[in-house]
């Protein structure tokens, strides 16, 4: 947490639970990306947190943005981005939203399936677009895997129909997994992209823009590599699998951008046992699931807490959010472990909460309020 952070608490007392974001965090973010890969082209995944705060800082330092609606292209806009600088990345859009988006001057779209590339032709004429391959998701602890991109034959001939239709091809994206703690895992699918431009090449096609996608990690309770590290990885592997004739590349940091600039402080509303003889308590927090914390699903995004002015020993617990739900549990397969004397009351901290927090929490899921956020 950083000291900004901690002020802030100590003197705004703010109501729990919160999330408090150090602006700072983000531009040292940003700029730790830019230097680790001078070449790429950053596109801020907007998804990992909209707040215009946010967005509007990244504006300025000269960011560009992939998006995933009309609402968010709206918020990039209203950060003071021009409609040049914004990806429409999602594969899976109605036409209408891309002819809103078209209508707004965007002229990049994301597709891996026939039907979508026509909707871009008929509703975005003239577009750049790229097409999404499929990636195994290996060493990522949020996989989005299965859902997105085509396999490389498919994205071939998605490429070549393109070529074809009133869209002009420029390349493909592929997204090696979220919170992907091995900056190795960019090499196979850069491997297969590297394929197929040289298919595609000898097609008569020329690709020129590779979209690395996300994948940065924050730090949670287990160690990451750095920014630097990642950029080495990334550009060996680009040397390696495309020679000397290296496309554009673009990046889509999310995670890795604003995870490690939130802090979540949340209050312990109920210590409890459910037996005389249960070894762990039960741990209760005014925030849960449905608050905000949707990626402790699975257990698979561990954060790491903090209580101020305990000393005891650290016992295991069961951590569970405050509704009433079943599924509203956080950690209980985990190894956590909070103070004997942690007290019904006592303020956590929970860290590295700046993204996939805000705006996973439910609008008022049994009259709780969504997440309170402040931009500092
Ligand atoms: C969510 C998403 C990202 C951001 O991923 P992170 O792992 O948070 O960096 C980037 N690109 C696309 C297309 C996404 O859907």
């Amino acid at each position: 947490m950083t000291a900004k952070i901690a002020r802030y608490f100590a003197e705004r007392r703010p109501v729990t639970p919160c999330l408090v974001v150090d602006l700072d965090v983000v531009e040292e973010n940003f700029k730790n990306l830019r230097k680790a890969l001078p070449d790429s082209a950053i596109y801020y995944a907007v998804k990992a947190n909209p707040a215009p705060e946010i967005l509007t800082l990244l504006a300025r330092l000269g960011s560009s943005f992939d998006t995933a609606s009309v609402a968010e292209i709206d918020m990039v806009l209203a950060a003071g981005a021009t409609a040049e600088r914004i990806s429409y990345g999602n594969t899976i859009k109605k036409e209408c939203d891309i002819a809103a988006a078209f209508a707004r001057g965007v002229r990049l779209y994301a597709f891996d399936s026939e039907a979508e590339l026509e909707k871009i032709a008929r509703a975005a004429p003239g577009s750049e677009v790229f097409c999404r391959i499929l990636t195994s998701g290996n060493g990522a602890d949020w996989p989005l895997s299965r859902k997105f991109g085509c396999d490389v034959a498919m994205a071939k001939s998605l490429l070549l129909k393109a070529r074809e239709m009133n869209v002009e091809p420029i390349g493909a994206s592929f997204h090696v997994g979220s919170q992907q703690r091995d900056p190795k895992q960019w090499d196979e699918a850069l491997a297969q992209t590297a394929n197929l431009f040289r298919e595609l090449e000898a097609d008569g096609l020329t690709l020129r823009m590779v979209n690395l996608g996300g994948g940065f990690p924050a730090k949670y309770k287990k160690s990451v590599p750095t920014a630097k590290q990642y950029g080495i990885a990334i550009t060996d592997a680009l040397r390696r699998h495309f020679g000397n004739r290296i496309p554009e590349t673009i990046i889509e940091p999310g995670r890795g951008m604003v995870g490690n600039a939130g802090v979540i402080q949340t209050e312990v509303v109920l210590i409890s046992k459910k037996s005389e003889n249960d070894e762990r308590s039960w741990v209760f927090l005014d925030i849960g699931k449905f608050g905000g914390l949707a990626e402790t699903m699975d257990e698979a995004i561990q954060y790491p807490l903090v209580v101020n002015g305990r000393q005891g020993t650290p016992k295991p617990v069961i951590i569970a959010g405050p509704t009433c739900d079943s599924a509203d549990v956080l950690y209980e397969k985990a190894d956590y472990r909070l103070p004997e004397d942690l007290a019904i009351g006592d303020k956590i901290e929970i860290l590295a909460t700046g993204a996939y927090t805000t705006t996973y929490s439910a609008v008022a899921f049994n009259g709780f309020e969504p997440l309170k956020a402040h931009y500092i």
